[in-house]
């Protein structure tokens, strides 16, 4: 398998795959150093989740680095994704140990007691993607490691060098090498791990990936959690008051990462009374950010994408829409040259027939369209398969409540967007997924219970 630089088209790395024999063999390995990993205290797991947290922030410069040259993110983009993802293993443990013990749940007055106690689920086999692979990884395989489970990683074909990095610092944090093994390759090398005794399958990924795993892992009746695309929308409302200032940190939502966020803004509708400013000013936001070579330049905001095949997406999702009547304000097509650049491109007088408003782009794309009141906008927002996020823009609290709560989505942002917490469960429904991770439920996403009745 070659690792190639998006931005020169350079090979990175040629290395081997995984073959059904190799990694039936790394699944036994890791069923056979499951149980005591399980059976130290928690306080170990924790301490080595510790060490991890040092060793990124040591080597976070060539970690960055590794990253942008093999997926094309700036490396200010880098770096702040390993920053994030260091908040997110300090936060997951520093909470294990309250939502992985035992909970009385009744004293029985005395004389039965009932309990709930968190098991590890076992040998659990963790899917990755390629677009924040740090973060994505994280929210996987830290929890499952705290709870006691050994874990099967694939990263992405296109950031394996990330995912044999984060394999070297957990081994050097104390994470047995039996515990945490890593499977190479692209997707047949997935569809490999489908047919193995795993207890448990935590995808992150694509609609059509995602619903490919739940279907033929469906018989094996183990967790299978989904974390899936996006076509996240928000809506500006009249009563906004710096339209530019909204403009710019909604433009911002939809292109940082190259808009390869799985929540990226990537519908806009915006009040009409407002609309002229809205896109003057988010247009000029777009034109003011950089292109360029990530790994050679200074300042650069748009690198190219990491994926080649997604160029054409992006065109067709152009050709498409203006075939259809919108009008393009900037951008539109790929770069010349070397390396997967497309411009930033901004459309409007776009509507839901047009693929831009109903497909995922997962992109520097976006259209933008005009709405006459908040029923318009509701309904429009709620035109989709997909419901991970969506956001209002206005001063007015209960109007952004009264709003998002009519939205079938896993997360609602008032006056933000493009945003994950730790703390907060990350959850998509429908095409954008099911199960959750962070937050304690995404603790005990790996983990069974056991209610314990005792009668002493
Ligand atoms: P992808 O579905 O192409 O690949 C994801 C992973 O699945 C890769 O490791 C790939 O090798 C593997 N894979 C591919 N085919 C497989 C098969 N048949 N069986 C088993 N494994 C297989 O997705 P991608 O391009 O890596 O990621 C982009 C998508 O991920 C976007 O849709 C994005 O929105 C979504 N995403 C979602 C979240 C979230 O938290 N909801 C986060 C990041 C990305």
């Amino acid at each position: 398998m070659k690792i190639i630089n998006p931005a020169t088209e350079e090979v990175l790395a040629v290395l081997q795959d995984d073959t059904a024999d190799s990694l039936a063999a790394k699944f036994d390995r890791l069923a056979a150093a499951q149980s005591s990993w399980a059976a130290e205290p928690l306080s170990v797991r924790i301490g080595v989740m510790e060490r991890f947290m040092v060793l990124l922030e040591q080597d976070k410069s060539t970690l960055a680095a590794t990253l942008t040259a093999e997926m094309g993110k700036p490396l200010t983009q880098a770096l702040n994704e390993i920053k994030g993802a260091i908040a997110r293993i300090k936060w997951l443990s520093g909470h294990a140990a309250k939502y992985l013990a035992d909970e009385r749940m009744d004293d029985g007055g005395g004389t039965l007691e009932e309990r709930i106690s968190y098991e590890p689920l076992g040998v659990v086999c963790n899917i990755s993607a390629w677009n924040y692979p740090y973060l994505v990884g994280v929210n996987v395989f830290v929890p499952a490691l705290l709870a006691g489970n050994a874990v099967l990683y694939k990263p992405s074909e296109f950031t394996t060098n990330t995912g044999l990095r984060i394999a070297e610092l957990l081994k050097a944090a104390g994470v047995p090498e039996e515990v945490f093994q890593v499977a190479i390759g692209a997707g047949d090398v997935g569809k490999h791990l489908l047919g193995l005794s795993f207890d448990g399958y935590f995808f992150t990924g694509s609609y059509a990936t995602g619903r490919y795993i739940h279907e033929q892992v469906a018989s094996k009746l183990v967790p299978c959690q989904l974390e899936l695309g996006g076509k996240d929308p928000i809506y500006v409302t009249d009563d906004v008051q710096d339209v530019a200032a909204v403009a710019a940190a909604t433009a911002d939502g939809a292109f940082y990462n190259n808009g390869q966020s799985c929540c990226s803004v990537e519908r806009i509708y915006v009040h009409k009374t407002i609309y002229d400013a809205y896109v003057a000013a988010f247009v000029e936001q777009v034109k003011a950010w950089k292109i360029g070579d990530p790994t050679t330049e200074e300042d650069v905001y748009f690198g190219p994408l990491a994926r080649k095949d997604q160029l054409s997406v992006l065109a067709t999702q152009v050709a498409d829409a203006v075939e259809k009547g919108a009008t393009l304000l900037t951008g539109g097509k790929q770069l010349e040259g070397r390396g997967y650049y497309f411009e930033p491109t901004v459309l409007v007088n776009v509507n839901h027939d047009m693929l831009v408003m109903k497909a995922e782009s997962f992109g520097p794309i976006i259209g933008i369209m005009q709405v006459d009141n908040d029923e318009e906008a509701v309904a429009l927002m709620q035109d989709t398969a997909y419901g991970l996020t969506a956001g209002v823009y206005t001063p007015d609290g209960e109007r952004a409540t009264s709003i998002l709560r009519r939205m079938d989505v896993g997360s609602a942002y008032w006056n933000c967007c493009d945003r994950v917490s730790a703390a907060l469960p990350w959850s998509g429904r429908r095409h954008s997924g099911i199960g959750v991770t962070l937050s304690h439920q995404g603790i005990r996403a790996f983990t069974k219970t056991k209610a314990w009745h005792l009668r002493g």
